[in-house]
């Protein structure tokens, strides 16, 4: 038997409940005219909402973290040039509200997964939530994180597989795609994947796309950036602007018709 899907509305677009929904962007917020014209190209080739870190959870202490409260305002500004609903990560309890300001649906990172005090603090904000899976968490504790935000009252969350780590070294992480149908049996939330952190590269990001979307994915968040050889970090898993629209088509060839068939 089939549950009934729970539709996150943001902004007139909808994440779940047959719609594919593609949020693309940087890896990182790292300039306004980088910004501006990563948003522009993706809104031009069809996404429907923009994507961009302002506060990077990173590996490293001495690496790039992010504009933090300057990025958040070219957003803002990102947003009223395109149009586009922004998708942005908060770390940290203390800036959910700065955060919650700018951002349409607020990115909970794999890192965070089991930070129940900023779930908690979520679940009382009233900004949809992307949930990302931890990469060493199994579907059971993705699913109790998600009750961290449920129980204090906000319903919108959206889970997302981000690939998790395993034996295998060829590549970043290794995409579980059998969490998309396991996680739609056990709970109404929109399920989305993000193939860009899973692969690390680009050359991996259209195959498991398309491979998300057959098997059944409300989603894509994929990074794009202008010029991803230069870019801060993650330049070598972000599609460029230039092959992102293509990359969209064949996309849409493998998803829509997906959501034809559950409309029916
Ligand atoms: C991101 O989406 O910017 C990110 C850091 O991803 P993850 O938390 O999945 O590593
Ligand atoms: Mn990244």
């Amino acid at each position: 038997m089939s549950i009934e899907r729970h539709v996150v509305e943001v902004e007139g677009r909808s994440i779940g409940g047959g719609r594919f929904a593609v949020i693309a962007g940087p890896c990182t917020v790292e300039s306004r005219e980088g910004l501006l014209e990563a948003a522009e190209c993706v809104r031009e080739a069809g996404a429907g909402f923009l994507r961009g870190g302002a506060f990077k959870p990173r590996t490293s202490p001495y690496s790039f973290q992010g504009l933090g409260e300057s990025g958040l305002r070219l957003l803002a500004e990102a947003r009223e040039h395109t149009g586009l609903p922004v998708v942005t990560e908060v770390m940290d309890v203390r800036d959910v509200e700065a955060v919650a300001e700018v951002a349409n649906v607020v990115q909970v990172g794999a890192r965070n997964m089991q930070n129940y005090a900023l779930l908690a603090e979520l679940g009382r904000t009233p900004r949809p939530v992307l949930l990302k899976r931890g990469f060493s968490a199994t579907i059971d504790e993705l699913l109790m994180a998600a009750e961290y935000v449920l129980k204090e009252g906000n319903q919108d969350v959206v889970l997302c597989e981000r690939g998790i780590r395993t034996f295998e070294t060829a590549y970043r992480f290794t995409l579980d795609l059998m969490a998309i149908p396991v996680l739609k049996e056990r709970t109404p939330l929109p399920v989305i994947v993000d193939p860009s952190h899973a692969a690390g590269r680009r050359e991996l990001v259209e195959p498991m796309s398309l491979a998300a979307a057959a098997a059944g994915a409300d989603g894509v968040i994929v990074e794009v950036h202008p010029d991803p050889d230069n870019a801060i970090c993650d330049g070598r898993q972000q599609l460029s602007c230039r092959e992102f629209a293509g990359y969209l088509r064949r996309l849409e060839a493998v998803a829509l018709p997906n959501e034809a068939a559950t409309a029916l």
